[in-house]
């Protein structure tokens, strides 16, 4: 990205041979005169008390003087400039801002005060890493991921591939080459390559649980840090349990009349084994029964309830003794199932 050139040396209004003592009087007296103390309302006076403010913290450092001056005495203010290829900064980051030096006073505007040309040469004080002009973290990558309820609980692992860019391998990232653009990756510095990364999913993820992979994401530019890998966590729909209230588990058991009658131990199935439950007799239909921590394991340790929804089930097909036992009861109960509606409907 091309920005605009700034002559600090015509800002400062001293020669490029000019000694520190001469710029440190030159920048003191265009201080006071710029200063925004006595220039109240004056946005221009504003802007030039920046701008100085800003060739000073060049000029005035030895260091990134030095650097300034190996762009060479040609380049006219104003003018497009792009930091050459290879570009790096030693001291990148290591500045501070107006804020810090002036209370505040020179910080108006701008969110550094720093134009982007300051910026393309010495780096960006924000997000601390500062470094050459080009450098910026990667992107992140964002994709879901689809997880049974098996794998939500006990974790798992999965090998993802998914298409990504990774620093180029001829020039190193640097997207330069013998002072040229690279050839592989024309200047980028990374290249489009399809990554396959293992991913360990811990147990106790949920739908919508957020998996992050630390530097999985996309390559950053430059030698800088690459991005991250999020995994949006979808859960597929189970074939036994449905998830309620958000956490808890819930499953439909079928049993038999005579176990709803009379009561009994049955097994129930978990996402760990059956485990045994006591229906007590003169169970209905419909109601629920918490299993307390029988759900799903937890994040942080624990697990959730599954609660067991009864079913009543008679046999698919009866036997001529099943047939013959359900004759008696019926000829025997003086239940009237319909007794069982509200009163407004009970023919
Ligand atoms: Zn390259």
């Amino acid at each position: 990205m091309a920005v605009k050139f700034r002559d600090y040396y015509e800002v400062l209004g001293v020669p490029r041979t000019a000694s520190e003592e001469e710029i440190r009087k030159q920048y003191r007296k265009l201080a006071r005169k710029l200063h925004p103390d006595v220039n109240k309302n004056d946005k221009e006076a504003e802007e030039k008390f920046k701008e100085l403010n800003e060739a000073y913290q060049v000029l005035s450092d030895a260091e990134k003087r030095g650097k300034y001056d190996q762009l060479g005495a040609n380049w006219k203010a104003g003018a497009d400039f792009t930091p050459p290829p290879g570009w790096q900064s030693t001291s990148g980051g290591d500045y501070r801002d107006f804020g810090d030096i002036f209370g505040g006073a020179g910080g108006a505007g701008g969110e550094n005060g720093f134009s982007e040309f300051f910026e393309s040469l010495f780096g960006r004080r924000r997000g601390g890493r500062g470094g050459s002009p080009f450098q910026s973290k990667g992107r992140n990558i964002e994709a879901e991921i689809g997880l049974t309820l098996e794998e939500a609980h006990h974790g798992a692992t999965r090998t993802i591939s998914f298409p990504t860019t990774e620093p180029c391998p001829t020039c190193g990232g640097t997207g330069g080459k013998d002072g040229r653009p690279c050839p592989t990756c024309h200047g980028s510095g990374v290249v489009r390559q399809t990554k396959r990364v293992d991913v360990t999913i811990p147990p106790g993820v949920r739908d919508g649980s957020i998996i992050r992979l630390a530097g999985q994401g996309e390559a950053g530019t430059n030698g800088a840090p690459p991005g991250d890998l999020l995994l949006h966590v979808r859960l597929e729909a189970h074939h036994l349990f449905r998830i309620v209230d958000g956490d808890n588990l819930e499953l439909d058991l079928p049993v038999a009349p005579w176990e709803a009658a009379l009561g009994a131990r049955v097994p129930v199935p978990t996402l760990d084994g059956p485990v045994e439950m006591t229906i007590k007799p003169d169970t209905q239909a419909g109601t629920r029964h918490r299993l307390r921590g029988q759900g799903l394991n937890r994040r942080n340790g624990g697990r959730s309830d599954l609660y067991v929804r009864i079913k009543i089930v008679i046999p698919p097909k009866l036997t001529p003794k099943e047939k013959e036992l359900f004759e008696k009861l019926a000829a025997e109960s003086r239940f009237d199932a319909r007794e069982l509606l509200p009163t407004y409907v009970r023919v």
